[in-house]
């Protein structure tokens, strides 16, 4: 095949080498500008690289019609979560926590969100390579994006899954407590596996052989009324929808929780099996490995807490205001 130079055009407009991705909204928020969506290029050679160092986080906010309100779900903490991992990576915190929430915040408005949405904030080192700062620590530029993203509460759905062959990183390689795009690679492998294998999500066994977490989301099983999850050092990330429900189930639905070692055994004779997390919120759980957990619909104790964590995060019910910031 032969290369055809492709020479500037006359005109000052650049040349995309690839298509843009379809605008989900209108704007984003680029390193305190917020831009319109079709005008925030980057050069092509900074491909790749600053994936590498990259750490983010996935929000959602959930659309109360009744109320014309959007409301962002523990927006604080995932911050805070942000700045442990951009600290983890030795970035310097370019933008004070009030900063990234008004630009959240800002940009939900800019661009007139009246539906469930994802929002992105991503930190990265634009031109780092392998993450040496001889000059000491970079600064990261950040970008915020969001897309339209329906919430799948309340709709029955239940989840086949399937122990991993892929072992979950390690605190001691590559932390999984941390939001950091390379954690990533590892999650991948195992939900392509899962999928290959008729299943809708994996589920990680650590080092040790115990139950870590899945691909993008917390596991969580229930037997004999109690409530039981991993610890964090199981290697997993610190889910803060995992912390919500454990809240949920423990204060308000007045079930046991308990954190311990989680056998694989265990997964196979659970009565009730859910995972969590931002984008997965409440999925209950019908099978592990053709073993199947309670019938094809929730289990009643999933049931309940879905229903409350579907009323605390659209804003049906004034309990836990402090974690609902209204746009
Ligand atoms: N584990 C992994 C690997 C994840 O990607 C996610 C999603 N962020 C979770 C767990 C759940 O975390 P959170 O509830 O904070 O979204």
């Amino acid at each position: 095949m032969v290369d055809q130079i492709s020479r500037p055009a006359e005109s000052a407009t650049p040349e995309l080498l690839l298509p843009a991705p379809a605008a989900p909204f209108p704007y984003l928020w680029f390193s305190g500008r917020t831009v319109p969506w079709d005008a925030a290029s980057v050069h092509v050679s900074l491909v790749g690289w600053p994936a590498v160092n990259a750490v983010f986080e996935g929000i959602r906010g959930y659309w109360n019609e009744r109320q014309g309100a959007l409301h962002i779900f523990r927006l604080d903490d995932h911050i805070a979560r942000l700045e442990r991992s951009m600290r983890l990576m030795r970035m310097l915190p370019r933008y004070s926590r009030a900063e990234l929430t008004d630009a959240v915040l800002g940009l939900c408005r800019a661009n007139e969100a009246r539906e469930d949405v994802y929002v992105q904030p991503l930190a990265f080192v634009a031109g780092s390579r392998a993450g040496n700062h001889a000059e000491g620590p970079p600064e990261p530029e950040m970008v915020i994006t969001m897309r339209p993203t329906e919430s799948a509460l309340l709709t029955g759905r239940t989840l086949r899954l399937g122990v991993s062959s892929w072992t979950r990183i390690s605190d001691d390689v590559l932390p999984p407590r941390i939001k950091a795009m390379p954690n990533y690679a590892n999650s991948r492998l195992a939900s392509n596996e899962a999928q290959r294998h008729g299943y809708d999500a994996p589920v990680f066994l650590n080092r040790q052989g115990k139950v870590a977490e899945s691909s993008t989301s917390c596991i969580v099983i229930v037997r004999d009324g109690v409530a039981i999850t991993p610890p964090v050092t199981e290697s997993s990330l610190e889910s803060i929808t995992q912390a919500s429900l454990l809240a949920l189930l423990s204060d308000e639905l007045k079930i046991s929780v308990q954190e311990r070692v989680v056998d694989r055994t265990d997964l196979y004779t659970a009565d009730e099996i859910f995972l969590c997390g931002t984008s997965m919120e409440v999925g209950a759980v019908s099978e592990v490995d053709d073993y199947g957990i309670g019938g094809s619909a929730p289990g009643p104790i999933t049931a309940r807490l879905e229903r409350l964590f579907h009323d605390v995060a659209r804003g049906e019910v004034p309990a836990r205001t402090a974690w609902r910031t209204t746009v």
